[in-house]
């Protein structure tokens, strides 16, 4: 049940589908003195050997359009769909989520980590996050600005971190079918838009190029098990990036909204630092694409760990930068 497939064993594992059967589990943890862990489809987590917990995962796989409100299409979404069959199904209502497509995951976890692709942020095609929230047993709609999105983040891994089960998701969807191809491989598809011969890009052909150029740089966590980019891309302050650019002036950049801020690419930092397709015991960075960490069958979380420093030690005694982890460390013991 986790894309790095680490063996990993729980306490106790239950599905819910309602919000009546999530509050009945939520109590049994309590009464049992049970940490909780939300599960989605463990594609951005590293679980420890044993969870001593209560494990809850959504089947909640509804989608229920909700119609027009400030010319959006809402859709409300249960927290247990997968996430790439709702980017597949939510052309027929609606459309921005186009550039996520093939994300892995569900859609109850892409709050969590607002998540993003090719020049689009899911935060942007949401209206609200619905869930329970643990600590005061109320049921709460959360609107776009109470989740506070920003990169790879949101309120639920700040202030409501291991607190919140999100029930449901309400996308709200443009009505017009407007491409974001700013990100370079999709920048090809600009010259269709619409072609000489009159055919037009259809969100239909965006899904499969985004598909086929994932696929093309990314190792199938099916095949090789991964979770994706292990780290996020730093942001550091302007001076900092002088002085690295200063050494290494190929250092790729990108700009942030805070002015003094430059945001690197964690990916080149790894490569220049000698760990892209370098290994430590069962796990190494991917040969491909250095952001990615790779395990081989029977790797640990020790594995993991020892890499996942290894790593960070290297960046940061070459560019004095730190990089943080993307996926989520899961032991169960923080409640
Ligand atoms: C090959 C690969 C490519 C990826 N590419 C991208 C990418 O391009 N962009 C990107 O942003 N991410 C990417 N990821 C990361 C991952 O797919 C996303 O973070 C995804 O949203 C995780 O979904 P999940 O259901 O698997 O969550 P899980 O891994 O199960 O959980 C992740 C976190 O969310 C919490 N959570 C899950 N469900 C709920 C819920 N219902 N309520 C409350 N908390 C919950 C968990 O407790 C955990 O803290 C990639 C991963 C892989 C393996």
């Amino acid at each position: 049940m986790n894309t790095m497939r680490l063996q990993s064993t729980a306490e106790a594992f239950a599905r819910f589908r309602s919000m009546a059967e999530l509050v009945e589990l939520v109590e049994l943890a309590e009464n049992k003195a049970w940490p909780l862990v939300v599960l989605g489809g463990g594609s951005n987590v590293l679980l420890s050997p044993r969870l001593e917990g209560l494990v809850i995962q959504s089947s909640n796989d509804s989608v229920t359009p909700l119609g027009l409100r400030n010319g959006r299409q809402l859709v409300k979404v249960g927290a247990g769909k997968n996430w790439h069959e709702w980017v597949c199904e939510s052309i027929a209502y609606g459309h921005g989520l186009e550039n996520l497509s093939l994300i892995p995951g569900s859609v109850g976890a892409s709050p969590i980590q607002n998540i993003g692709a090719y020049g689009v942020e899911v935060g942007e095609y949401i209206e609200s996050v619905i869930g329970y929230q643990v600590s005061t047993g109320q049921i709460r709609h959360l609107d776009r600005p109470d989740c506070r999105f920003g990169y790879r983040d949101s309120v639920f891994k700040r202030e409501l971190k291991n607190d919140f089960v999100v029930t449901s998701v309400i996308f709200a969807l443009k009505t017009e079918f407007i491409p974001e191809l700013s990100y370079g491989p999709l920048a090809s598809l600009k010259t269709d838009y619409p072609d000489t011969a009159g055919n037009c890009i259809t969100p239909d052909k965006l899904i499969a190029k985004v598909c086929e150029i994932r696929s093309s740089k990314l190792p199938d966590p099916g095949k090789i098990p991964n979770c994706g980019s292990f780290f996020k891309n730093p942001v550091v302050s302007r001076v900092l990036y002088k002085s690295i650019s200063g050494q290494f002036p190929a250092v790729p950049n990108y700009p942030v909204a805070s002015a003094g801020s430059v945001k690197l690419a964690a990916a080149w930092l790894i490569d220049q630092s000698g760990w892209k397709g370098k290994r430590l015991g069962k796990v190494g960075m991917h040969d491909q694409q250095a952001l990615v960490m790779t395990a081989d069958d029977g790797a640990t979380l020790d594995d993991v760990l020892a890499l996942r420093d290894a790593v960070r030690r290297s960046v940061f005694e070459r560019f004095g930068v730190e990089l943080e982890p993307e996926p989520v460390l899961v032991d169960g013991s923080a409640g």
